[in-house]
């Protein structure tokens, strides 16, 4: 019997949940990501349990151990346990009745072997007890293994209760499949022949899923094999992966983090922000960073004006779009200007200019300073 060990499953707070929510003999197994990613020495970011206790219960059981129960999805029976400030989402086991391919029905079921049945890939339906003995209802192991991303059923069938698992696919193939096995044909053809159902998913799930996909470290061959079956056209209307495998070589080459709003921006598309219902922020962002790759702009200019990181963002994408090779001196621009401050302040020209006379006139000089590489000081420029 295979088991894992991990510092997350023996630390207090998970302990402790743990020890409430079998204090009266209930199940109580870890499952998803958190196993999954232990059995592949990957990181684990959240911590997913599921039980045959009823959500009622399990908010009882928690409070009876002192810890908050927070009913954060209690219609589809999760309640999440916060122990020592993390939070545990708690799930009772269930059983998919029916679905109108965005949301399932579900009853609450006392079989791990349900519970298991009703989630998406294989390697995602592998569960560990409190002591890390696994439990593997549908024979998940060997799959994971071979890193091969399998639908739970028949892929048609499983992608039409809810078509978002089209596009967790690709996002899981992108982490955790082996790159040199490819795709599963079948699973493809399944993706191809459903995509009329995609256009009903929210954009924030679409959104977060994409976002997830792009933070692969390489969802070149994921995102360029959606494309292939019609998919990225459905998320990202326009979108184009063309520059994305090209981006992330250059990542390497430029020794730069993946940046999964870099990768967004080579796929351009037709309203990215619309689609994946961005943030402000990212929004904002996406758009200096195309604006920027764009244009024509020098590398010390873009540093005085987006700041190191984002003008070397910037700097990445013009390369990938363009096909050339990363100037490594380029970093020494940017840094150059994003650490050059523009030394004649609006009271300098005050009370000659006033109004949009002085506007101007600040950005007549402050042309004059870049074009001369940071060079002109402020003497220079107000006499001149
Ligand atoms: P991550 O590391 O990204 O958190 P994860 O596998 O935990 O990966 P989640 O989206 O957190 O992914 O989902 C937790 C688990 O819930 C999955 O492993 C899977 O078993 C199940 N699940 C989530 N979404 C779906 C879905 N759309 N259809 C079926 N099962 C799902
Ligand atoms: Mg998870």
């Amino acid at each position: 019997m295979s088991t894992i060990t991990a510092d997350w499953i023996t630390t207090p707070p998970t302990r402790a949940v743990c020890d409430a929510l079998g204090a009266e003999g209930a199940q109580v197994l870890f499952v998803g990501g958190c196993v999954r990613n232990t059995l592949l020495g990957a990181p684990v970011s959240d911590i997913d349990i599921a039980t045959d206790a009823m959500p009622d219960q399990v908010i009882a059981l928690a409070r009876a151990a002192g810890l908050k129960a927070v009913p954060t999805g209690i219609e589809h029976g999760t309640v999440t346990l916060l122990s020592g400030g993390v939070p545990h989402e708690v799930t009772t086991f269930r059983r998919d009745v029916g679905t109108d391919g965005r949301h399932a029905q579900v009853v609450f079921s006392n079989d791990v072997a349900e519970d298991a049945a009703r989630r998406d890939f294989t390697m995602n339906a592998i569960y560990a007890r409190p002591d890390g003995t696994i439990v593997d209802p549908l024979d998940g192991m060997p799959d994971l293994v071979a890193r091969r991303v399998r639908f739970i059923g028949e892929a048609a069938d499983r992608i039409r209760e809810d078509y978002l698992r089209s596009l967790r696919y690709f996002r899981f193939h992108a982490w955790y499949g082996d790159p040199d096995a490819g795709f599963d044909p079948e699973a493809l053809a399944a993706i191809a022949r459903n995509l009329d159902g995609l256009a009903r998913l929210s954009r924030e799930r679409i959104g977060a899923e994409i976002r997830k996909l792009l933070f692969a470290p390489d969802p070149a061959p994921s995102v360029a094999t959606m494309r292939a079956t019609g998919a990225l056209a459905c998320f990202i209307p326009g979108a184009d992966d063309q520059a994305l495998a090209p981006l992330v070589h250059l990542e390497k080459t430029a020794r730069l983090p993946a940046n999964w709003l870099c990768r967004l921006a080579v796929l351009g598309g037709t309203d990215p922000v619309g689609a994946l219902r961005l943030s402000r922020a990212e929004a904002a962002s996406l758009g200096r960073l195309r604006d920027a790759a764009g244009a024509m702009t020098g590398a010390a200019e873009l540093g005085y004006r987006l700041g190191a990181e984002e003008a070397c963002s910037a700097l990445l994408i013009r390369c990938a779009l363009v096909g050339q090779p990363w100037n490594d001196a380029a970093r020494d621009d940017i840094e150059q200007g994003a650490s050059a401050r523009f030394p004649v302040r609006a009271r300098d020209l005050m009370p000659r200019f006033q109004g949009p006379a002085l506007g101007a006139e600040l950005a007549r000089l402050e042309t004059l300073w870049l074009e001369s590489g940071f060079r002109l000081d402020r003497a220079a420029l107000l006499a001149g």
